[in-house]
């Protein structure tokens, strides 16, 4: 293949050649050649995640592993498993806090991506990187962290036409000069879930198939070999119709049917899905709160005291990251945290059923 031709001529060739496209291959390629070249985060890249706010972030979520972990017997060898790493930021944050804590986990990173790899070598060096779950040993509890991981996976859309169920399929427009979707020609009803097929002419439908094969390969590293699991994401806990599909670069929406590879594109990730799948493994779901929620019973408001007090300079801006982390106008609403676990180990803490 030609590594300078853009993926907007080569998805340009291969419609021209072969016909439509599925969204999903869409956005798979997409983002593959967006994320294994550059590192897209932080305030001069495209966009800024939680753990790049503040190590209070990744600090929390170690307190909350290690917590697991040691309420479920200090089993090891233990593995920090975290998917999709980005700047390897969260990790080195949850590290440290859980090694005041005594556990020092082999530390696994699932990721694509050639130049986040460097980045995450080094934030954490020693880290192994797999290219999936398959590879992560087989002996010894899991504790796998994924933040904005799953929001990167391609979606399937699903539409209702009078012809019934198709999927949404994209072609080049020429006179617009982007791609744009069409259903395809295929009947689609067997993807669509029974309780869900009737709907009126023209109801989009979203899921991640690899979103749902990794839940359920998550879990059934839990139930196998014990351990518990933190799935951050923007995404809903109850179902609903409607493509989510979004692009972002340099801080701002752009459209998802222009250059292809150049923006972030992601879909908001479906927990009601997720959760039943991880549970049809047999794991147990902990519970799906709000971003906000879960910092605050963790003690994010103790912890921005305690480190304004340790640095009185750099009080304002440590408050202003814990409130864009957990403020509901911010990312405290929006941004889920759901929680698995081996049905052995413990409830978790921020986690009770209200
Ligand atoms: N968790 C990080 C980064 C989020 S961006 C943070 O919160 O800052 C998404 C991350 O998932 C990137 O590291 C990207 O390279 C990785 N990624 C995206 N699709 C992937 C795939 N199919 N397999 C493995 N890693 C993937």
């Amino acid at each position: 293949m030609n590594e300078d031709a853009s993926l907007t001529d080569i998805f340009r060739r291969l419609v021209a050649n072969t016909g439509p496209i599925s969204l999903q291959h869409y956005m798979g390629e997409a983002n593959a050649r967006y994320y294994n070249d550059r590192d897209p985060l932080g305030t001069g890249g495209d966009f800024v995640t939680a753990p790049e706010i503040s190590q209070m972030f990744g600090e929390l979520i170690g307190l909350w592993l290690a917590d697991m972990w040691i309420r479920a017997g200090r089993t090891e060898p233990v593995h920090y498993v975290e998917l999709g790493p980005g700047k390897g930021t969260l990790a080195r944050d949850a590290l440290r806090a859980m090694k005041r804590y005594g556990i020092e986990p082999v530390v696994h990173f699932v990721e694509s991506s050639t130049a986040l790899k460097e980045v995450q070598l080094q934030s954490v060096p020693g880290a192994r990187f797999h290219a999936d779950l398959s590879f992560i040993p087989l002996e010894g509890p899991v504790l796998l962290v994924a933040n904005e991981f799953l929001d990167a996976l391609p979606v399937r859309q699903l539409v209702k036409t009078p012809d019934g169920w198709r999927e949404r399929m994209v072609v080049w427009d020429e006179a617009d000069g982007r791609f744009a979707c069409i259903a395809g020609d295929r009947p689609m009803d067997a993807a669509v879930p029974e309780a869900r097929r009737d709907q009126p002419d023209g109801t989009l439908l979203e899921t991640s198939p690899g979103a749902a094969a990794i839940l359920y390969e998550a879990a059934g590293r839990l139930v196998n070999q014990g351990g518990a699991a933190l799935f951050i994401d923007y995404g809903y806990t109850a179902p609903q119709a409607g493509s989510t599909l979004q692009a972002v670069k340099a801080h701002r929406k752009v459209d998802p049917f222009m250059e292809p590879g150049e923006a972030d594109l992601t879909a908001l990730v479906d927990f009601d899905a997720a959760a039943q799948v991880a549970q049809s493994r047999g794991a147990k779901w902990l519970g799906t709160v709000t971003q906000g929620e879960f910092l605050t019973a963790l003690g994010i408001e103790g912890r921005a005291e305690a480190l304004s007090n340790f640095a009185p300079h750099h009080r304002e801006a440590l408050l202003a990251a814990k409130d864009r982390l957990i403020a509901p106008d911010q990312m405290g609403e929006l941004f889920k945290v759901m929680a698995l676990a081996d049905p052995d180990w413990p409830e978790g803490a921020g986690f009770s059923v209200s």
